[in-house]
């Protein structure tokens, strides 16, 4: 392929160094990232290609490519500019200091097939970062233009001596010189873009015409490719021997679909197959007829039949010399890639030009110039006074920097160190396309509407119950919480009745006089022999301590019932996001006045940003340098398996309670999500006393510690502690969000503002 990135880069190789970072290519497991590079004999662009072992997940194949890009680019001299064609390349290039920073939009990524779901929230990124901005076509440029100050539309041009060459072709290539006239044809990628129905009536109504497609067959499955005997799938061809295709033609072809993928595309071919000196037909690409829709030599067709008929008024045009060709020539005399190339050059002549002017109006102000130069690793976003940073984009870092922009209009950079929006409840597709939860089950259900009707304006809901069975005896699958049928179960007894489970319940139970602990709960409610069959296991490994040394609301979370609900929860609102946290979090955040910062550490923005107060929302005393020494977090270490197979257990959780298992719990996402697929994906959790914070661990002389913390916390007005770890409580979602919108409140409250209420749960629904 030789497109818009290859033209313009040719030219900018011209007077700079280009190098062309490629996607990662596949490398044997267990390989060590590389970097292959080669230089191009006619640009001298170099292309840059990482090799990345099979199986290398997102955070650890980020760090693998920032890696080799720091290495490549270390000892580089000069100024560097930073081109992006994805906003997919942002996380593992971010921290680069660039001169100036261009985002070459080329088509809307996010409504292409198989868009990754963090692709939006990196281009709001990158909309933030960059200097300027290029559309390529007006469509486009229409949908990004307020999104950011300097953006200008450049529709694809065109090579038109290249192109022309077809007007003279003689020799025409093997593969398509047997095939019967007249001919029709296509050149480019074969995708989702395609409306291959339209292609398949095309070929059926003239089997007579030959329809010839070539380029490669990507994202969609080649066996649901219409077949038909005067229909040619020549496969992918070089650039160079496009023209001598394209003059063995009658007629060029865009069948596009019309769709969410193609509302903003821009066709290069439609100038390339003028060039060639082809009449179109294209199905109402907005683009195509916008710049192309008054030329003679472009029929615009909607529908099957009326796509026919407008084939064969090109085919009778093709064979007349004439005014057609002469007003497409007109047209075409505008466009260069070199014209292209100059213009886009001049726009970050001026970036750079501005910049200078900046740095020598402040030293000539005094300034040191230390101040000003950019710092060899810097954090993305220019700097720009914002009136909350946010640190955590979790449900409490996510909620309030959609209040405060939303409803108080202020302006806040939201960081979060990992590479994603979500905190623990992020979830993602696997390799296999199963949505899971990277950091173990997350069950939405709450009693608050206030939260419910809140979260419902980020999401639709999938109506879900919670069960949770727990393996004992060796592989007895019972219901957990203990439950009626558990007992009749476990004790083969057969408890009709509430007031018989209760009986049955007091008779082993153990009068305990104060319960304090995570032990006291349970022996007291069901005896010794249920205690350790259910709980003193699965809570030692858990928690690395006995129940006995444990507050009692960590078991209180867990009910004893007498009758036969088999629910772990029995809140008002159980349900999960239809289409995932994330989804959910990204909405949330998506709001303007929220600039986002993915894969930043707070130490790397505390000095650099400009902001007027903080929200924090990671560990409490991690904020302070650990003062007071370190309050215990518990982790845990996830287990993902994805499974070639559609189910593996009956619900959504089993618990393993027993100590010899090494792992607490067992969960399969496809009962909570409802995602119907062939494969699975299960999370086995291993809990540990190292990684990741997951669990404030409930003990007196931890909430004590706490207590140290959060006295610090109120002599420190100007930062708001928010959030499970901020202020080390045991809290559910719902809580967080809960703390988050009363934590707004008082923000509101304090400034005089009066808070506009979220919608009504009805009316989110309604809306949804
Ligand atoms: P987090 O989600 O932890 O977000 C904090 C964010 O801050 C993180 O993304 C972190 O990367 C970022 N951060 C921290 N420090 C820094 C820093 N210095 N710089 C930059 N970024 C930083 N709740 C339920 O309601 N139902 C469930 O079923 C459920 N299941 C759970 C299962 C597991 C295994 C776990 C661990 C928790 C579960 N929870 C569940 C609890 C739920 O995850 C939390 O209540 C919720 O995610 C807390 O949100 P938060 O914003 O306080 O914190
Ligand atoms: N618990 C247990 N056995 C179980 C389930 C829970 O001992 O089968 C105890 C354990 O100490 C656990 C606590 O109850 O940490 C709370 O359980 P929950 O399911 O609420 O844990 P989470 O989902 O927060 O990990």
């Amino acid at each position: 392929m030789f497109q818009r990135p290859q033209h313009l880069m040719t030219r900018f190789a011209q007077t700079r160094k280009v190098v062309f970072w490629e996607e990662p290519m596949p490398a044997p497991a267990g390989s060590p990232p590389t970097l292959s590079s080669k230089v191009c004999p006619d640009s001298g662009v170099i292309v840059a290609t990482p090799q990345l072992p099979e199986g290398m997940d997102g955070e650890a194949r980020e760090a693998a490519l920032k890696g080799l890009l720091d290495a490549m680019l270390a000892g580089v001299e000069g100024t560097l500019l930073r081109w992006y064609y994805t906003p997919m390349m942002l996380p593992f290039s971010r921290h680069l200091a660039a001169a100036c920073t261009v985002y070459d939009c080329m088509d809307e990524l996010a409504n292409f097939k198989f868009a990754p779901p963090e692709l939006t929230i990196l281009e709001r990124e990158l909309f933030d970062l960059a200097d300027v901005v290029f559309t390529g076509g007006y469509s486009l440029w229409e949908a990004k233009r307020d999104r950011h100050p300097n953006v200008h539309p450049f529709p694809s041009s065109v090579d038109r001596a290249h192109f022309a060459k077809a007007r003279l072709v003689r020799e025409e290539p093997q593969d398509q010189a047997s095939l019967p006239w007249p001919r029709l044809g296509f050149y480019g990628v074969v995708d989702e873009r395609m409306d291959l129905d339209l292609l398949a009536a095309l070929a059926d109504a003239r089997p007579e015409w030959s329809l010839v497609i070539l380029g490669p067959v990507v994202k969609i499955d080649p066996e649901t490719l219409p077949k038909r005997p005067n229909l040619h799938y020549l496969g992918g061809k070089t650039y160079d021997e496009l023209p001598r295709y394209l003059g063995g033609w009658n007629v060029a072809l865009m069948p596009f679909a019309i769709n969410e993928s193609t509302r903003f595309i821009s066709p290069t071919k439609t100038p390339e197959y003028l060039s060639g000196g082809r009449p179109v037909v294209s199905t109402p690409i907005v683009d195509v007829v916008r710049h192309y829709g008054d030329l003679e030599a472009v029929k615009v067709a909607e529908d099957a039949p009326s796509f026919i008929e407008a084939c064969d008024k090109a085919l009778a045009l093709s064979r007349l010399k004439g005014d057609w060709l002469k007003a497409v020539d007109s047209k075409l005399s505008t466009l260069s890639w070199d014209e292209t190339f100059t213009r886009m050059n001049l726009e970050i002549s001026r970036v750079l030009l501005a910049r200078e002017q900046a740095r020598n109006e402040a030293m000539s102000q005094g300034a040191g110039s230390s101040t000003l130069a950019a710092p060899a690793i810097r954090p993305a976003g220019r700097n720009k006074p914002f009136d909350y940073l946010i640190v955590g984009a979790g449900f409490a870092g996510s909620v309030l920097a959609e209040r405060l922009t939303s409803q108080l209009g202020k302006r806040v950079l939201l960081v979060d160190r990992r590479p994603h929006v979500g905190g623990n409840a992020y979830d993602e597709k696997d390799a296999g396309g199963v949505l899971m939860h990277k950091y173990g089950p997350h069950i939405f259900h709450t009693n608050s509407e206030e939260v419910f009707r809140y979260l419902s304006q980020f999401t639709r809901w999938r109506p879900y119950e919670h069960r949770v069975l727990a393996c004992v005896r060796g592989g007895l699958h019972v219901p957990m919480p203990i439950n009626r049928t558990t007992l009749n179960m476990l004790y083969g007894v057969n408890l009709q009745t509430e007031a018989d489970a209760e009986a049955f319940l007091a008779s082993r139970a153990e009068p305990v006089e104060k319960i304090r602990t995570s032990e006291d709960v349970v022996i007291s409610q069901v005896g010794r022999e249920l205690y350790e069959m259910f709980f003193r296991g699965y809570t030692r490994k858990q928690w690395g301590m006995d129940p006995s040394e444990l507050d009692k609301a960590v078991t209180a979370r867990v009910p004893t019932r007498t009758n036969t609900d088999d629910r772990y929860f029995t809140d008002k609102f159980q349900a999960m996001p239809l289409d995932g946290y994330t989804r959910m979090f990204e909405n949330m955040v998506d709001q303007k006045g929220v600039t986002l910062q993915l894969g930043v550490e707070y130490e790397d923005v505390r000095d650099e940003a400009d902001f007027d107060r903080l929200i924090f929302t990671g560990p409490i005393d991690e904020y302070f340098d650990h003062r007071y020494g370190k309050l215990p977090y518990r982790s845990l270490r996830f287990q993902h398996e994805t499974l070639d197979q559609p189910w593996f257990q009956p619900v959504a959780v089993v618990n393993y309670p027993n100590e010899e298992t090494p792992y607490t719990r067992v969960s399969e996402y496809k009962h909570m999500t409802g995602q119907q697929c062939d494969k699975t994906t299960i999370t086995y959790e291993h809990p540990s006393a190292e990684g990741d914070p997951y669990y404030p661990v409930p003990r007196p002389e931890n909430q004590a510690l706490y207590k140290k913390y959060e006295a610090l916390a109120l002599e420190t007005p100007e930062v708001h502690f928010v959030g499970r770890l901020a202020t080390y409580r045991y809290y559910n979602m719902d809580q967080v969000t809960g703390q988050a919108l009363a934590t707004f409140r008082r923000i509101a409250e304090r400034e005089g503002r009066t808070v506009i209420q979220a919608q009504t749960a009805a009316q989110a629904i309604a809306a949804n």
